[in-house]
């Protein structure tokens, strides 16, 4: 599978990009009125010395997406039609992703998703979205032959 070609973290996100390459999904949290964020850099009651990471769920459910049918970066070409999706992670915030493991027709509001660890490049893993039913088997990797 082709991956961004701007994975570029920079200081707000570093944190989260590292988690990802130990398959871990990071929210911020604000310790002056415990709302998750992701990502930002204040809480806008809190300011900013207050956010930091944390561990989540990786868990959330399908707010709205759109079926792409036509690939206008050629890179996506195989993985025409695809999903992007916006999921509403359990912690609260909305994380835009592309859902993999299902076919866009089964595709619905509040279709509950779990994350999967997606090694684009050695120093790149992406966090994306698939269809999960069991809450007992969160977090596990995705491979679609890319190596
Ligand atoms: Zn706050």
């Amino acid at each position: 599978m082709t991956g961004p070609r701007d994975v570029v973290p920079d200081d707000l996100d570093a944190p989260f990009w590292d988690a990802c390459l130990r398959s871990e999904f990071l929210v911020q949290r604000c310790g002056g009125c415990g709302r998750a964020y992701w990502p930002a850099s204040s809480c806008p009651q809190h300011g900013a010395a207050s956010m930091r990471w944390e561990p989540a769920s990786g868990r959330g459910t399908v707010h709205t997406w759109t079926v792409y049918h036509h690939a206008y970066d050629r890179e996506l070409a195989d993985r025409v039609p695809y999903v992007l999706a916006v999921v509403e992670l359990a912690e609260g915030p909305f994380f835009h992703t592309d859902l993999v493991g299902c076919d866009p027709a089964d595709v619905r509001v509040g279709l509950p998703v779990e994350v999967v660890y997606d090694t684009v490049r050695p120093d790149v893993v992406v966090p994306r979205f698939r269809p999960c039913e069991s809450p007992d088997e969160p977090g596990a990797s995705y491979d679609e032959g890319n190596d």
